[in-house]
């Protein structure tokens, strides 16, 4: 069959010649797409402003030979709230950001689709802490890749962790107690509230970490640690990630003092 329907939302676009564009999709069931929409770019396209970051669609696809070509597009919810709120915007943003370079092209994840969709979801409705949300969809993300966290307990000794300060170490994706915190080449401290809020967020669904409250200084701490855990892992900067703390916290809220470097 060389055409094909899948739901997908779109991640980011960008120019291609006088008046297409490259559209980078997660769909639901082919994985991570780059597919070209043509004449999206001419006053008159067929796609409107369909093709936007954000929307969920329905999609049609031509399978080229290099990319595929998006035919036909229905919005199945295009998420208007997280366009009308500038703060929830930005994590939108970086959620899209984090998608798209956790996942190759053509490649699928399972479950990826579906975290996304009820994030962006959760995202619009009412929410207590926004980094509180787009902390936990970053860390349930970069377990669904393969870099869950290991919090149970010491993966040095052994020992259980509760109610003393632990240290994450990003290099072997785990916790360590105060006495086996030795020298780490990459870490962040973690006080006993935010190994337990960490642990939280892995049993709780997107929906009831939105009902979560979070003085904006421990949002803050919870911010700096997925932003720590993530780029750590995907070796690389998010771009939308220094956007948000610039916004939310100025320009000097780079995430050091968190982190322990020796
Ligand atoms: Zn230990």
């Amino acid at each position: 069959m060389k055409t094909y329907k899948d739901e997908a939302i779109v991640l980011r676009s960008h120019k291609l010649g006088e008046a297409d564009k490259i559209i980078t999709l997660l769909t639901r069931e082919h994985g991570k797409k780059r597919a070209v929409a043509k004449g999206l770019r001419r006053t008159r396209s067929k796609f409107g402003g369909r093709l936007e970051p954000c929307t969920h669609l329905q999609l049609e696809l031509y399978r080229g030979r290099n990319l595929d070509i998006i035919t036909g597009a229905e919005i199945i919810d295009p998420h208007v709230p997280l366009r009308e709120d500038h703060h929830k915007y930005i994590c939108a943003q970086s959620m899209l950001e984090l998608m798209d370079k956790s996942i190759h092209d053509d490649q699928h994840v399972s479950n990826a689709f579906q975290a996304l969709s009820v994030s962006l979801s959760a995202m619009e409705g009412e929410v207590n802490s926004y980094e509180l949300m787009l902390a936990a969809f970053e860390l349930k993300l970069c377990a669904l890749v393969g870099y869950r966290p290991y919090l149970d307990c010491c993966i040095s000794c052994g020992s259980e962790i509760a109610g003393t300060p632990a240290v994450l170490r990003l290099s072997e994706g785990g916790i360590c107690c105060p006495a086996c915190s030795g020298p780490a080449s990459a870490a962040v401290s973690l006080e006993p509230e935010m190994l337990e809020l960490v642990r939280r967020i892995f049993r709780t669904s997107m929906a009831d970490v939105s009902r979560i409250s979070l003085d904006n200084q421990a949002a803050r701490k919870l911010m700096r640690l997925s932003f720590s855990f993530s780029e750590y892992h995907l070796d690389r900067p998010i771009k939308s990630h220094r956007i948000l703390e610039d916004y939310r916290f100025g320009a000097a809220a780079t995430p050091t003092s968190d982190r322990v470097h020796t």
